[in-house]
């Protein structure tokens, strides 16, 4: 479906949203006084208990802790959501199984050892294969992906090293270099397999660092020789790239990593039941899954966190929607997509008209992206001075959500929550990702926001 049917789509939707909206979308904004309303029953909703989402948050990542597939604290954090769902009075709580793969770190270094010896903080990439025991090899180093691609050099008995720098963070940008980071993790190691290489490291997709590597996946290609392949904090990146500059660097590195059979995890769903329209469906996502370090408080703890509290708010302030708000904490995002694939498979035949993802951290509140181009804007346009209660500032003409993209690829109007960035890939798939990074009032606030956002798109 194209960005303009979408926009279309927004524009419906919403078109009743103000006071004598029968008027077209583009027409100078009413009074919201149905909207205002509402929105006022939200906040008196958030208000009554403004700490209730960061507890929240809190019992997932203190009690429970990092959820990556195949974990016993990915189940563990199933069967809490569940029960919380439950405990909010919620409609069709349930698990809808999905096999995830099950891939294992294990005990793992990297060391230099010529021309110098100092130990390297890493964390090999998620599908790695391990070293079967201690490798050493000369460093052969690539300032990024296209570097690696272009060279002529055999990398036989090398460890190739991708050293692509991301940009400092830029909020005018929608997306601030990541995607091109994540491309020379995902590829580096196939495309240095091919050229002969024993094993890769790559600099860790982050424009800041402390001395954190990050975690991330990668891809193999079929037909190409599986590899280790590990992350390095961007100080030993910067060291090694120095170094390799002035000479011939060595490098030993031992990689216990392993990939077990498939094991069985669940998407998390709950809904508020549609008075007049329960089988068109507003979904809001998030994914319950995370790395295997840190707490995976911001990516995506939090943002499961905030759905449930968006439900929770919308029932507790009695605003019973006319078509079904369905909250789903997918699983298996962060490495293969199996949640949203499950989904997407058995829901199928289902009319999901809006789909709405938050996997952006939980920072200040900012903005809410809309999909749909210029006429899903200018049908959101009229609302910010709504939204703005829950320190929305703008629409952003642009939504992206990894779980809910095969919905919107098929027709569902896209929305997702861009709060402040400027941190976000700091602590991204680290140590770092942890529950006091985020501020209960932000939370408070985003989660409301989602709960107007969903009302919205569920009742007009
Ligand atoms: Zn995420």
């Amino acid at each position: 479906m194209s960005r303009l049917a979408r926009g279309a789509i927004v524009a419906v939707l919403l078109s009743a949203c103000t006071v004598g909206s029968r008027r077209a979308p583009t027409a100078p904004p009413a009074p919201a006084i149905e909207v205002t309303a509402a929105a006022a029953r939200i906040a008196a909703a958030s208000e009554r208990a403004p700490a209730a989402a960061w507890a929240r948050l809190a019992e997932l990542t203190d009690g429970i802790g990092n959820r990556i597939t195949g974990s016993t604290a990915l189940a563990r954090a199933l069967a809490w959501a569940t029960a919380r769902m439950r405990d909010d009075g919620l409609d069709n709580v349930r698990l809808e199984p999905v096999m995830v793969p099950h891939w294992v770190r294990g005990k793992e270094h990297a060391t230099i050892v010529h021309p110098i010896e100092r130990p390297m903080a890493l964390l090999a990439l998620g599908g790695s294969v391990g070293t079967h025991g201690t490798l050493r090899a000369p460093v052969v180093t690539f300032d990024d992906l296209d570097a690696l691609r272009a060279t002529t050099a055999t990398l036989a008995g090398k460890i190739a090293f991708v050293n692509h720098r991301m940009p400092s963070y830029d909020e005018t940008r929608d997306d601030p270099g990541y995607v091109r980071g994540m491309q020379a993790r995902l590829h580096a190691a196939s495309e240095a397999a091919k050229r002969g290489a024993r094993a890769v490291l790559v600099r860790s997709v982050t424009a800041v660092g402390l001395r954190t590597p990050h975690a991330g996946a990668l891809q193999y290609d079929d037909g190409v020789p599986r590899i280790p392949a590990a992350a390095l904090s961007l100080e030993d990146a910067e060291l090694l790239a120095r170094l390799s500059r002035r000479g011939s660097v060595e490098v030993e590195l031992a990689l216990g990593a392993r990939t077990l059979p498939d094991a069985p995890s669940a998407n998390v769903v709950g809904e508020l039941r549609g008075r007049e329209l329960p089988d068109e469906i507003v979904l809001l996502g998030a994914h319950l899954d995370s790395w295997d370090v840190g707490q995976g408080a911001s990516d995506d703890g939090a943002g499961c966190v905030a759905v449930m509290e968006a439900l929770r708010l919308l029932r507790e302030a009695g605003l019973a929607p006319r078509r079904t708000i369905r909250a789903v904490l997918f699983t298996g995002e962060e490495y293969g997509l199996a949640g949203a694939k499950t989904y997407h498979r058995e829901h199928t035949k289902e009319h999901h008209v809006a789909a709405f993802e938050t996997d952006y951290g939980m920072g200040a509140p900012d903005a809410i992206g809309v999909g749909g181009g210029d006429a899903g804007m200018r049908a959101m346009e009229p609302l910010l001075p709504t939204f703005a209660r829950f320190g929305i500032r703008r629409f952003r003409d642009h939504a992206f959500g990894a779980d809910v993209e095969p919905i919107v690829q098929d027709g569902a109007a896209a929305f997702n929550l861009q709060p402040d960035g400027h941190h976000y890939f700091d602590i991204h798939h680290t140590e770092a990702d942890t529950l006091d990074k985020i501020r209960p009032e932000d939370l408070r606030q985003n989660a409301a926001a989602i709960a107007l956002l969903g009302y919205l798109l569920a009742d007009r």
